[in-house]
């Protein structure tokens, strides 16, 4: 029996070689020749010249009024021209590149339509196809994406056979009362109507259930990985509930309710049997690391250790100190390890880790190498976790027993990522700021406006507060960052010395040196701090409430908005000054959204829009998977109602033996090819 997964070499006219071609594609069976659909029509209905204005794409039907004649020019290149009568009064002259072989359909007194590109004012034509006009020809023209090893033509026909051969077997996947609910097309219709529609209605139409079933399809996958890694592994944390009530008490400040709420909702999780998998989502200032805190303190009650991975040096060690002071009367044993660790010290560290002697373990990636052994670790928590890659945080999740996961971010994560590339992650939100923040104001100014910019920053700095200079981030190179960091530095203190202090940091300088300059800072032995973006995450110095980012338009949104979050963390208000003459409209537009708001989580929508998910959720990768049809940004709406969709089919253990669900439980376990990321 024929079945769409049958290899397309099963249709007349694939061999090997032509079946290799389609790989690189991404076409190897039926289902995927049939769901490879063209990315725009041609209009090839015959139109009427003289309801066209402009320049247009169309099809006009007429007679040869006059024998082509053919020039060249240039090497090799022809232009063959002729006559179009379209009615008794209208000629209008047609012009093909470098199709001289056309000739021989051209004798004058010829019936045809010839598809091309219109142009009203002159009434011309610059041809692109011929249909002869005894072929009914209307309709409408499938444009497929080819490439060089396999033909547009190729495509077409191929498409055409395989309707064909396997319209009989094509099954309907979405469930019938979700296909009801959501008012779409059987799949037969869909694919006959993807590819060969009567008309623009109906290619709409088509489109949209296309769209539908890709995310259904990808979302019923994400929903299933996700009820397997919740019931498969996991340790079930037994904390001791009055000691963390004892440690909350100790905090130099009241949680947030929203800090209390994410708690409880982490604590839920550890006490359970399943395997955590979690994403904490805070905009910067939020009060992350206490959270952080509280849960690692959990785990380390229940008797196992906890890690805390932080993408740079100075974060980790501020995480470090911040910890062993928070700790400092519980039964803690804080350990920091980062690639600057000594040798020596290295030596005892790792033993210490390996037989828990130490319970809460703090670095960078250094803590998922290979030689580092816990002796339990039960929960991970990943700071900044956008700032590492897919496998870092896997390489995490896996050391040990599977330790619960808990990741950070800073970044509001869209609701199309948070649907698509963390998908398979439950999302706590804290969405609210510790009593007391003011917000911070934030301008934007021109590069020869910097001097007046300047006494707004000694008036600062003048009411005993202190400031951030951030400088040009040139992309390519970290010398040239540290060349300008210098030459601002130096103009700083020209300015501001010996009245107030300037101190430097940047990327090339030993990981002591910036350590020590961090201290000095948060110590206010200096008031001004001239930086490259190392500073960007995580770094915490209340006192500081102004900041100067030079050259902003090089910035995106995201990155601009924790910068930003380094100032406005204490009581006072607080003030970021964006320099920047920006080159074209978009760098304009970041501009004056950063102005316009603080909420990170508007910023990350528009970052999602101007710039595209990788820029957002790091270069490294952002985990959103290719869809073929639908656009997760553009089509938010279809992809959310696809994830209820899903999220409904699979709410039950034994969904897949439901009559309404036997041909799409079936087309999953026979679908090779997964698009669900694994994160
Ligand atoms: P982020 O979420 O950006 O990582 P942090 O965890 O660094 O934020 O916290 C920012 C600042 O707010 C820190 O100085 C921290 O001590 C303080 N903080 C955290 N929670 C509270 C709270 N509930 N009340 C007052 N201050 C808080
Ligand atoms: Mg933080």
């Amino acid at each position: 029996m024929v079945s769409l997964n049958d290899s397309v070499s099963e249709l007349a006219g694939v061999g090997p070689k032509r079946a290799q071609a389609l790989k690189s594609l991404d076409i190897e069976n039926v289902n995927d020749l049939l769901t490879y659909f063209p990315f725009r029509y041609e209009d090839l209905q015959a139109k009427d010249p003289t309801e066209l204005t402009d320049q247009a794409k169309v099809t006009l039907k007429g007679t040869v009024a006059a024998a082509p004649v053919i020039s060249r020019f240039g090497r090799r290149k022809t232009r063959l021209n002729f006559r179009l009568l379209l009615d008794e009064h209208t000629i209008i002259p047609v012009t093909f590149f470098n199709q001289p072989w056309l000739k021989d359909k051209l004798e004058v007194g010829n019936e045809l339509a010839v598809y091309g590109r219109f142009d009203a004012k002159r009434q011309s034509l610059a041809g692109m196809k011929i249909i002869a006009s005894t072929d009914d020809g209307g309709g409408m023209g499938s444009i497929y994406p080819a490439n060089k090893e396999v033909r547009q033509a190729t495509i077409q026909k191929l498409v055409e056979s395989a309707y064909d051969a396997y319209e009989p077997v094509i099954v309907d996947l979405i469930p019938e009362p979700l296909r009801e609910q959501y008012r779409l097309l059987h799949r037969r219709q869909m694919i006959h109507d993807m590819h060969f529609p009567a008309g623009d209605a109906a290619a709409q139409a088509a489109r949209r259930t296309a769209k539908f079933e890709e995310f259904y399809l990808f979302e019923t996958r994400l929903q299933i990985v996700k009820q397997q890694d919740h019931t498969l592994h996991g340790q079930a944390l037994t904390y001791d509930l009055p000691k963390l009530k004892d440690f909350i008490a100790s905090l130099p400040y009241e949680l947030t309710d929203a800090q209390k709420r994410v708690v409880n909702e982490i604590c839920y999780d550890l006490k359970r049997p399943v395997h955590m998998n979690r994403l904490l989502q805070g905009d910067v200032g939020s009060g992350k690391t206490v959270v952080a805190a509280v849960a690692m303190y959990a785990a380390i009650t229940a008797g196992t250790q906890a890690a805390l991975m932080a993408p740079t040096e100075i974060l980790a060690e501020q995480h470090a100190n911040n910890l062993a002071k928070l700790f400092a009367d519980f039964p803690v044993n804080v350990a920091l390890l980062t690639g600057a660790t000594k040798p020596a010290a290295r030596k005892t560290l790792l033993p210490q880790i390996a037989n828990g002697a130490v319970n809460l373990i703090v670095g960078t990636h250094a803590l998922i190498q290979p030689e580092v052994a816990y002796h339990d670790l039960g929960l991970a928590v990943i700071d900044e976790q956008h700032r590492f890659g897919v496998n870092q945080r896997q390489a995490l999740r896996e050391k040990g027993q599977q330790p619960d996961v808990l990741a950070m971010t800073a970044t509001p994560i869209p609701r199309t990522l948070a649907i698509t590339a963390y998908g398979e992650m439950d999302v706590s939100v804290i969405n609210e700021l510790p009593a007391g923040r003011q917000p911070i104001k934030t301008s934007w100014i021109r590069s020869n406006q910097v001097d007046s910019t300047l006494r707004q920053v000694k008036a600062e700095l003048s009411s005993g507060s202190q400031a951030y200079v951030v400088t040009p981030l040139i992309e390519e190179s970290e010398a040239v960052d540290m060349k300008n960091a210098e030459a601002i530095y130096e103009r700083f203190k020209e300015q501001f010395e010996p009245t107030y202090k300037v101190g430097l940091l940047h990327g090339r300088m030993k990981n002591d040196e910036k350590n020590a300059v961090m201290d000095a800072f948060k110590a206010n032995e200096f008031q001004v701090l001239v930086a490259t973006t190392v500073i960007e995450v995580g770094v915490d110095v209340p006192n500081a409430t102004v900041m100067l980012i030079y050259d902003a338009d090089h910035f995106g949104l995201a990155q601009l908005h924790q910068l930003r979050g380094r100032v406005g963390r204490g009581k006072k208000a607080s003030a970021c000054i964006l320099i920047a003459d920006p080159k074209n409209e978009l760098a304009v537009e970041r501009m004056t959204t950063m102005t316009s708001t603080n909420d990170g989580f508007v910023l990350s929508q528009k970052d999602l829009e101007l710039r595209g998910p990788g820029d957002i959720l790091g270069k490294k990768q952002s985990g959103v998977p290719d869809f073929k049809v639908g656009d997760p940004v553009a089509d938010l709406n279809i992809l959310s109602a696809a994830q209820q969709a899903a999220k409904e089919t699979v709410a039950s253990p034994d969904w897949a033996d439901k009559d309404a669900n036997l041909a799409l439980a079936a087309f999953l376990s026979t679908t090779a090819h997964q698009n669900t990321t694994m994160d």
